[in-house]
């Protein structure tokens, strides 16, 4: 060992039990959630933390990749692998993944969207495998051109609305959707294996991350359960957390939002609003309209946050972490869209 790096274990040593015990004042300012529910743990994918990933086949030719909390997955067809997405959270493993399963070589990269958490290793992928096709729907290539980025190469084969991509003997199914990224999603569908790929709309025993998936489209995101329910699947690979969705969490999911969407609708449309405005404006004065007005939309939010979370919070996980995000995203298309 080098001397300055045992100078730096030493320090590191050292300080370890002050920023211990800071870090535990610190923890105890958070706010409290409830613990993960027993019946979501049961079910979490065994990720093996030294080896950082797991690949798993979920059809036969059909893999996922995961750490726990991204999904990324693959497929062989006798003339090389299609990959559907490349997150860089594990994507210095992808290739090893791969190999660990087969010695067919990557061939095709397709493009879930543009979000770098999803795609952002793709320039590791084409290091390694020059020859790569990268493929994506148009609004996603129109994106990445702008972008310049280099972690995320411009896609060579881009289509519109839809694309039927055959290989060897394998065909995927691409469909173009607009529930999450305003460029573009895409369902995945692999016909024949009952697998479908629609990232970042659910989280598989939890509520959606914050802000519905941070769908910039509520209006398309209401409809996206039921365009996922068309399709003749038994496993969702949604893109994040513990394990893989089937039929049932999409349900569970799609009542979740309803409920939260009716909810905030019904709260809004039935609050006194000149009540709640007169009572701020005494404090804030009509002059500061803003201020006035944000009353009514944080009473709103906050009384349906309450009572979602009185029907949810023993169903799903992550209720009381993101409810208020879900009621403030709804009322603003309650409000200003319906
Ligand atoms: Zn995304």
């Amino acid at each position: 060992m080098k001397f300055s790096r045992i100078l730096a274990a030493a320090a590191f040593a050292v300080a370890l039990p002050f920023s211990c015990v800071s870090h535990a004042q610190e923890a105890d300012n958070l706010p409290n959630f409830v613990s993960v529910l027993p019946q979501i743990k049961a079910k979490t994918l065994p990720v093996d933390p030294q080896k950082g990933y797991l690949v798993k086949e979920v059809r036969p030719g059909v893999y996922v990749i995961t750490d726990g909390m991204y999904q990324s997955a693959f497929m062989t067809t006798g003339k090389g692998v299609i990959l559907f997405d490349a997150p860089p959270s594990f994507g210095g493993h992808i290739i090893s993944a791969v190999a660990e399963v087969t010695s067919e070589p990557i061939v095709e990269l397709v493009y879930s969207h543009v979000h770098v958490d999803h795609i952002g290793s793709a320039d590791l992928i084409l290091k390694q495998f020059p020859h790569l096709k990268i493929v994506a729907e148009e609004g996603t290539a129109e994106f990445l051109r702008e972008m310049k980025d280099p972690h995320r190469p411009m896609p060579n084969r881009i289509f519109k609305d839809h694309l039927s991509l055959k290989l060897g003997s394998a065909t995927a199914e691409l469909k173009v959707g607009h529930w999450h990224s305003p460029e573009g999603d895409l369902f995945i569908y692999l016909p024949g294996k009952k697998f479908l790929m629609a990232i970042d709309t659910l989280a598989a025993g939890s509520v959606p991350f914050m802000g519905f998936d941070l769908t910039m489209n509520m209006h398309d995101y209401m409809k996206v359960f039921d365009q996922i329910l068309a399709y003749d699947f038994d496993v969702l690979v949604a893109g994040h957390l513990t394990y893989l969705a089937d039929r049932n969490d999409v349900q569970v999911t799609k009542d979740y939002v309803t409920d939260v969407y009716t909810t905030v609708k019904r709260i809004h449309d039935t609050a006194n609003q000149m009540d709640i405005m007169s009572k701020a404006a005494q404090k804030y004065t009509w002059d500061n309209k803003f201020a006035v007005f944000r009353t009514v939309l944080d009473e709103v939010t906050e009384q349906c946050a309450k009572e979602i979370q009185g029907r949810w919070i023993n169903k799903l996980d992550g209720v009381d972490v993101f409810v208020t995000s879900h009621c403030s995203t709804a009322l603003v298309y309650a409000r200003w869209d319906d």
